[in-house]
C-alpha cells in the first residue's frame, strides 16, 4: 500500500486511552517517556494505568459519554481492551481520531465476524462452526470431528467464556449440553481442536500514513487456554517465521490498520500455519519485546496512533517473559509469605514488572519477568528459574 503525507500527532499532545489495565499501564509508560499527556477510561479507580497517567476516568466500556469527555482533552484516542462498545468509540471519534477504528473493532469484537473476516479474504484458519443454539452446537461437534473448543462469540479472553467438548472420550449430549452452559447458551463458535506442534504471534504496526512493520515472530507457550510463557524472537525455522509475518503484514494492510494488531496463530502438527485470533491492541506475548527489540511493542503503539515514523523492529537480543498469575500470591500467603522476588531477581539478566493489582485472584495477570539471554532457549531457561524461586 502507498504511504501517504504524514499528519503527526507531536510529543507534549494528549492521548486517551480506552481500558487502564497492564497493557493501558505499560503503553502509558511508553507514552511518557516520549513527552505526551495520558488520559484514561476504567471502570476501575484503582486501576494498574492510574498511577501513570495524568487523569482517570471511572466509566464502563458502554459509557458513550464519559468517552467523548475524554476524548474532548485528547488529541487522539487508542484503547488497549477490544471490549469497548462501538457506541464509546463513537462517541469519542466525535472529538479526536480513535485509532484502531470502530470499523476493525466492529469485526474483531465478534469471535464469528473475525473468523469470517479472514476466511473471505483469504486467511488460513481452521475448521470452524458457528453456533446459535444447543442442536447447532450439537450438529457441529459431530461435523468437527467430535472434538472441540467452544468459545462464545464476544467477552471471552485468557480462556474465560471457552469450554472443551469431547477430551476425555467421545462427547456426550449431556457434555456438550454443559458446554453450552459454560460459555453462557449464547451465540459461539466451535472450533474443531487443532493438534498443535506451536503456537506462534506476530505484532504489526502500520501508521495511519500507510507505513507498515511487523515485529519478528514471538513462540507462545500455553497451558489451561492461558499464556505462561513467551520468547522472541520465535525459535522456528526462518520459512515459518517470513510466513507467519506475510500473515500479518496483509491482515494489517486489508483493515488499512492505524495502531497495532497482534495476529496469533497455530503450527499444527502437520506443519500448516492458521490464524487463531486478532488482538488491535499490545498483546502479552510481546512483552519481551521491551528487553528484545530496538523499540517496545508500546512504544511502537504511539508511535503508530500519532502517526509518528515506526520504530525498528529488529530483535537485538533473545528475551522472554514469564506471566505471574495470582496463583503465585495465594500460594505464598498460604506459607505465610509474599512472592520471593529477591530471589527471583538474582538469576543473572532478569527485570520484574509488576502491574500494582491490589487483590491477587487465581488466573489474574499480576505482573511477569522478563529476561533476556544468548539464545532465545538460555532467556526461557533463566525466566522459568527466577519464576521457579518465587
Ligand atoms: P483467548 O481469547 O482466551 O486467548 P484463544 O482462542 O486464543 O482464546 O484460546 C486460548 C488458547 O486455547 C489458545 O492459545 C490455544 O492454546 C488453545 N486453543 C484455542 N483454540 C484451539 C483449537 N481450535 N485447537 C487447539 N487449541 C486451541
Ligand atoms: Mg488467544
Amino acid at each position: 500500500m502507498t504511504q501517504q503525507a504524514r499528519e503527526a500527532i507531536l510529543p507534549g499532545a494528549t492521548i486517551g486511552i480506552l481500558g487502564g489495565g497492564q497493557l493501558g499501564r505499560m503503553m502509558a509508560m511508553a507514552a511518557r517517556s516520549l513527552g505526551y499527556r495520558i488520559q484514561v477510561m476504567d471502570p476501575d479507580p484503582a486501576c494498574p494505568a492510574r498511577p501513570v497517567v495524568d487523569a482517570c476516568f471511572e466509566a464502563g466500556w458502554n459509557d458513550a459519554l464519559t468517552s467523548a469527555y475524554m476524548a474532548r482533552g485528547c488529541d487522539v484516542v487508542t484503547l488497549e481492551i477490544e471490549q469497548i462498545s462501538i457506541e464509546c468509540l463513537d462517541a469519542a471519534s466525535r472529538f479526536a481520531p480513535v485509532r484502531p477504528g470502530a470499523a476493525l473493532l466492529t469485526v474483531i469484537q465478534d469471535r464469528i465476524d473475525q473468523k469470517n473476516w479472514l476466511v473471505k479474504h483469504g486467511f488460513p484458519v481452521g475448521d470452524f462452526r458457528a453456533v446459535r443454539s444447543l442442536e447447532e452446537l450439537q450438529t457441529a461437534v459431530r461435523e468437527l470431528g467430535g472434538r472441540c473448543y467452544l468459545k462464545s462469540a464476544t467477552g471471552g479472553y485468557d480462556g474465560r467464556g471457552q469450554a472443551k467438548v469431547g477430551f476425555t472420550g467421545e462427547a456426550s449430549e449431556e457434555e456438550i449440553r454443559q458446554a453450552w452452559q459454560d460459555v453462557g447458551a449464547c451465540a459461539c463458535i466451535a472450533e474443531k481442536a487443532l493438534e498443535l506442534d506451536k503456537e506462534v504471534s506476530v505484532m504489526v504496526a502500520r501508521s495511519p500514513s500507510g507505513e507498515t512493520k511487523a515485529f519478528p515472530a514471538a513462540l507462545n507457550h500455553h497451558e489451561n487456554q492461558i499464556l505462561v510463557w513467551s520468547v522472541i524472537p520465535a525459535p522456528i525455522a526462518e520459512t515459518l517465521a517470513t510466513q507467519a509475518k506475510q500473515i500479518a503484514e496483509e491482515i494489517a494492510d486489508t483493515f488499512a490498520l492505524e495502531g497495532l494488531l497482534a495476529v496469533e496463530m497455530f503450527v499444527t502438527r502437520d506443519g500448516k500455519l492458521l490464524v487463531n485470533e486478532l488482538a488491535p491492541r499490545p498483546h502479552n506475548s510481546y512483552h519481551a519485546s521491551e528487553r528484545a527489540c530496538s523499540t517496545s511493542q508500546f512504544e511502537q503503539a504511539i508511535r503508530a496512533v500519532c502517526d509518528l515514523p515506526l520504530g525498528n523492529v529488529e530483535v537485538l537480543r533473545p528475551a522472554a517473559i514469564v506471566n505471574l498469575l495470582g496463583d503465585t500470591w495465594l500460594h505464598a500467603a498460604e506459607e505465610d509469605r509474599t512472592p520471593r522476588f529477591d530471589e527471583a531477581l538474582a538469576v543473572p539478566d532478569v527485570h520484574l514488572h509488576l502491574y500494582e493489582k491490589a487483590k491477587p485472584r487465581k488466573g489474574r495477570k499480576m505482573g511477569h519477568l522478563s529476561a533476556i539471554g544468548a539464545t532465545a532457549e538460555e532467556a526461557v531457561a533463566r525466566v522459568l528459574e527466577a519464576a521457579k524461586r518465587l
